[in-house]
């Protein structure tokens, strides 16, 4: 993976945004936001599912009469979703959202993004200027025919120029499609003119299976380039479904590691333990466990030597035992069924020895 591509420093409520910190897990509840407790109880399902920013949708008066109860609710920051009408998006500041994201391309007029960006200038809360392939400007879809990346990174140009020219950089850019490969092209283009730190989606992806896939083609793509500083996962489905895809795509990356990663092998004749449940039942042991210790699994010891040097802790199963690997050198023999618990035991130690990683 290349390193992370230098950004600066956002502040949204308490989180630091940009290339100095962890890449954060965004996502958006679907409830009616003046529902306030029915908007409190996923915002609270979210957080306990991991989610480390939460955007609301602020759609008219009565979504905006509702953030200051919900703002009070909410444990992390809290962004307020705006199209079309700047006026909710002064008021959304009034109530003391952390963060606006507004599409400059749908406000209206520069000078309504203008007052969006003083008041959020005088609070002190942070903007994202997104940019979605169905909200580019006319003119730039008069120059370049279709919404290409090209004419969304103009845009997103034209747009920073705006908010800089104020003095104003508390802001990060996203730029999204519903086409991976204009997400990758334009994400790319704009990393190279900028230090904006970029939050990441590849937008309405759909429903949990193939959105996941798809997302993780998209978000992964670029966080193996080293860009991204937050990401959404757009599935549609409860939006608690989009928390372990967004942290599965940031560990497969490499880009940031909160728990264990896995590796097993997809079994064949040779398999010679019962694999699936020994997964299950290791899968359920390390339920909550944050060490970013890579364990291999294999079936046989065809790969289990090979693939446990390569992993801190492995185990190649074969005959009813398995034999358990540290760091690539055999350390003992065990009993199938007390594969799950010497696993774990050497977890503990891992950790013991590797107390100084950082989780996140
Ligand atoms: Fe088959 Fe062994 Fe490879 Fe698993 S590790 S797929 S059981 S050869």
């Amino acid at each position: 993976m290349s390193s992370r591509r230098p950004t600066r420093t956002v502040q949204v409520g308490k989180l630091k945004i940009g290339s100095e910190h962890p890449i954060w897990v965004q996502s958006m509840t679907c409830t009616e936001t003046a529902d306030v407790p029915g908007t409190i109880t996923q915002i609270e399902n979210l957080v306990a599912a991991g989610c480390e920013l939460i955007r609301v949708t602020v759609n008219h008066d009565r979504a905006a009469d509702a953030l200051p109860e919900l703002r009070a609710a909410c444990p992390v920051p809290l962004i307020a979703d705006i199209h079309f009408t700047h006026r909710l998006a002064l008021r959304a500041i009034e109530a003391g959202v952390d963060k606006v994201r507004l599409n400059p391309g749908n406000i209206g007029s520069e000078e309504r993004v203008r007052e969006v960006v003083r008041a959020a200038q005088d609070a002190g809360i942070a903007l994202r200027i997104g940019v979605n392939s169905g909200s580019v400007e006319k003119d730039l879809l008069e120059k370049y025919g279709f919404p290409s990346a090209e004419a969304m990174v103009e845009s997103a140009m034209r747009h920073c120029e705006t908010v800089e020219s104020m003095g104003f950089t508390n802001y990060v850019v996203s730029l999204k499609s519903t086409d991976t490969k204009t997400v990758l092209a334009a994400n790319r283009q704009f990393a190279e003119k900028t230090d904006v730190p970029l939050h990441l989606g590849v937008t309405e992806a759909g429903r949990p299976g193939y959105g996941s896939l798809k997302s993780a083609v998209g978000l992964g793509a670029l966080l193996l380039d080293g860009l991204g500083d937050t990401i959404r996962v757009s599935l549609t489905a409860d939006p608690v479904e989009e928390i372990p895809v967004a942290f599965d795509i940031l560990k497969a990356t490499g880009a940031r590691v909160t728990s264990p990663e896995l590796i097993s092998c997809p079994t064949c004749g040779r398999i010679e333990i019962d694999l699936e449940d020994l997964m299950n039942r290791l899968e359920e042991k390390l339920g909550g466990e944050t060490a970013p210790v890579k364990i291999a699994v294999l079936g046989c010891v065809v790969n289990g030597p090979g693939e446990a040097q390569e992993a801190d802790i492995g185990i190649a199963g074969g005959g009813g035992k398995g034999i358990l690997y540290r760091n690539g050198k055999q350390v003992r023999i065990v009993p199938e069924d007390q594969m799950v618990d010497a696993l774990y035991e050497e977890v503990l130690a891992w950790k013991a020895d590797n107390a100084t990683i950082p989780t996140a």
